[in-house]
C-alpha cells in the first residue's frame, strides 16, 4: 500500500468532481434589487425581470459556477446533478 501524503496531514484529497448544476433557490431570494450575478455570468445565462430572482437559460448556462459567489443571500447554489 502507498503511502497516502495527503490523508496524513489531514488533507482532502482532490478526485474526480462531481456534477453540479446551477439552481436558483427563489426562497432564498428577497427580490428586492438588481441582481449582482446577472452582469457577472460569461455566457448570458442569467436574466432578471426588474426586482425579480433571476432566470437561468439552461441552454446558455455552463454550470461554471461563477454567479454563486455574487449571491449574497445564496439564492444560486450549485447542487448536485440528479440520476448520476
Ligand atoms: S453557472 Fe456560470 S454559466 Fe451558469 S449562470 Fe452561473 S455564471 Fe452563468
Amino acid at each position: 500500500m502507498a503511502f497516502d501524503f495527503a490523508s496524513f496531514f489531514g488533507l482532502k484529497q482532490a478526485g474526480p468532481k462531481e456534477p453540479k448544476v446551477l439552481t436558483v433557490l427563489t426562497h432564498k431570494c428577497p427580490q428586492n434589487h438588481r441582481c449582482p450575478a446577472v452582469g457577472v455570468c460569461p455566457s448570458g445565462a442569467l436574466t432578471q425581470k426588474g426586482v425579480a430572482a433571476p432566470k437561468v437559460d439552461k441552454r446558455k448556462c455552463t454550470d461554471c459556477g461563477k454567479c454563486t459567489r455574487y449571491c449574497f443571500p445564496g439564492a444560486l447554489k450549485m447542487k448536485r446533478k440528479e440520476g448520476v
